[in-house]
């Protein structure tokens, strides 16, 4: 036996045999779940032996929706989380500005839409008084929005704007100058390709094409940060994470890491289709990526696609106007008719769709489409899925049951949660939407599978800060649906259902002799623990295919 894992109150998330106090490991595999006793007797010399001293063991966390190379990237960049007001923005930026000297594009993350005033949205204006000299673009928590100074615009060559297609915008001023808010990716990419990275972060989001003539030392450190990355996921439990944009560029990198000293987690990575691609694409490269990357470790078995933006971007699609803004739906990235094509011919190459819908018009059109699937190749086992659901209508609330699909949701993201300001997104969206906002009960009640996850960079990403709101969620009015969700519920959705959503529902996402040793030891009783109280326990080993892949100090 490689390793006992003893002295635990361990959470199988197994119906079969679900407690125990002791797990053992042999190999990638788990050997035996059973008492402290009959764990005990399967040591040998060489074991090691953990004791988790009363603590929860449990499946490792499967975060089903994240970004690792823009994560891993933002790590090292400027966290603009909570900085509120101009003055604290302008002390954050100008201390992180002389700490690098060197950069060429100064980069903020996670800055709120509101930063300034629940009034006033940044310009370039506001930036060129905190930085007029060196180009800097700060980007917005859901990174559909980032706003540059002038200096950047400039060297990007958008200054006086440019055409970026539909659904992005480069934000024009009265002056008929770009004004310094850029919406969406096409958007921001003039400005980001100036960063260390060259911007190749954002390609898998942005185009989904690959990087060109990259250097062998440019692609050494994006390996060098992708470990970095990889590191943070097992420091927080993570031992899966199904990555919500791709490319070639970023599979070969992944698969360099697992050939070399081994991937510290199991990676699934989706095709991005984009609305420009041919749709002979799902054939001739997903089905083809599908198959040269298939292990365990590392899987590309999957489609994302971007049906909308983001409601405070006013890119998402609603099917009623916008409040603030009559006479707005926001427009759709695909029609209705190509999507459709997309969600029949993924699925009858047996590919899983995944599509980013914010607005309940959104959503309506990609269910619209996995019906339209089940109608041309009959009903099979697709496990699709619909991405943020920010808001539902309620005629199609019970579609999720009955088309089979997944409702993939963030815990972190309603604002109010975790840090985020509640405007602009409750005026845009109006007091009548506010019901169906983020209804993940409605959905679990209505019979929907839901998995769990962060959307990282986009929030951060530790689970234990995620499940902690998914069952502190405070109502946005008193008379509002309550959309706690009790700690087994909430945590299936990071272990089981994730690691179904993925058809791997045989080999993980349950603690079982047979299945892959994904396991993850925290700091204390997670049961024992009022839901307030979740956030501040932490992982002490995390254990991925039986290698321990995280050890706190
Ligand atoms: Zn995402």
């Amino acid at each position: 036996m490689d390793i006992i894992i003893r002295n635990a109150r361990v959470l199988s998330m197994d119906d079969e045999a679900p407690r125990a106090q002791a797990v053992a490991i042999a190999g990638n595999r788990i050997a035996a779940v059973g008492s402290d006793a009959e764990i005990a007797a399967l040591a040998t010399p060489s074991t090691r032996i953990i004791d988790a001293g009363g603590a929860t063991v449990m499946p490792g966390f499967n975060e089903a929706h994240m970004h690792i190379f823009g994560g891993s990237v933002a790590l090292n960049e400027l966290s603009l989380f909570g900085v509120k007001g101009f003055d604290d923005l302008s002390a954050a930026i100008r201390a992180y500005a002389a700490a690098n000297p060197h950069l060429e594009l100064l980069v903020g993350q996670s800055v709120d839409y509101t930063v300034l005033s629940e009034e006033e949205r940044v310009t370039r204006h506001h930036l060129d008084r905190i930085i007029p000299d060196r180009p800097f673009m700060m980007v917005a928590p859901d990174r559909h929005t980032a706003w540059a100074n002038t200096i950047a615009l400039e060297k990007a060559g958008i200054l006086h704007g440019r055409d970026v297609g539909v659904g992005n915008e480069i934000v024009m001023g009265d002056d008929g100058l770009a004004n310094g808010e850029l919406r969406e990716s096409n958007a921001m990419r003039p400005v980001a390709i100036m960063s260390a990275t060259g911007g190749r972060e954002g390609l898998g989001v942005g185009t989904g094409g690959e990087p060109e003539n990259v250097t062998a030392a440019e692609r050494a450190g994006d390996i060098a940060v992708l470990k970095q990355g990889l590191a943070y996921c097992a420091s927080l439990g993570i031992t899966s994470f199904q990555n919500m944009d791709g490319n070639l560029y970023q599979l070969e990198l992944l698969k360099e890491i697992e050939d070399t000293e081994g991937l510290p987690a199991r990676v699934r990575m989706p095709f991005h289709m984009k609305n420009f691609m041919p749709l002979t694409d799902l054939e001739e490269k997903a089905a083809a990526w599908r198959d040269r990357f298939n292990s365990d470790k590392l899987r590309c078995n999957f489609v994302k696609v971007f049906m909308d933006g983001v409601t405070e971007g006013e890119t998402a699609v609603f099917v009623d106007d916008y409040a603030h803004k009559p006479g707005w739906k926001g427009e759709p990235l695909f029609s209705a008719e190509h999507f459709n094509q997309v969600a029949v011919e993924a699925d009858r190459l047996g590919l899983p769709v995944a599509v980013h819908a914010i607005g309940d018009g959104a959503v309506r059109m990609v269910l619209d489409g996995y019906e339209a699937a089940i109608k041309a190749n009959g009903k099979r086992d697709s496990r699709n899925r619909v991405e943020h659901i920010e808001v539902v209508h309620p005629d199609d609330i019970p579609r999720f049951a009955e088309l089979g699909t997944i409702a993939s949701m963030q815990p972190t993201h309603p604002p109010g949660s975790a840090g985020l300001p509640l405007e602009p997104y409750l005026t845009y969206i109006g007091e009548e939407r506010w019901p169906y906002a983020f209804a993940w009960k409605t959905l679990v009640d209505a019979g929907a599978r839901v998995v769990f996850a962060t959307d990282w960079p986009v929030s951060p990403l530790p689970p234990l800060s995620c499940i902690h709101d998914a069952m502190t969620r405070k109502p946005w009015r008193d008379d509002m649906p309550d959309h706690r969700l009790t700690l087994d519920e909430t945590l299936k959705a990071y272990t089981r259902t994730s690691a179904w959503v993925e058809f791997m529902e045989d080999r993980k996402g349950i603690l079982k002799p047979g299945y892959l040793a994904d396991v993850v030891v925290l700091s204390g009783d997670i049961e024992a623990c009022a839901a307030e109280e979740i956030a501040a326990l932490a992982p002490k080993f995390t254990i991925c295919d039986g290698r321990i892949t995280y050890e706190a100090a």
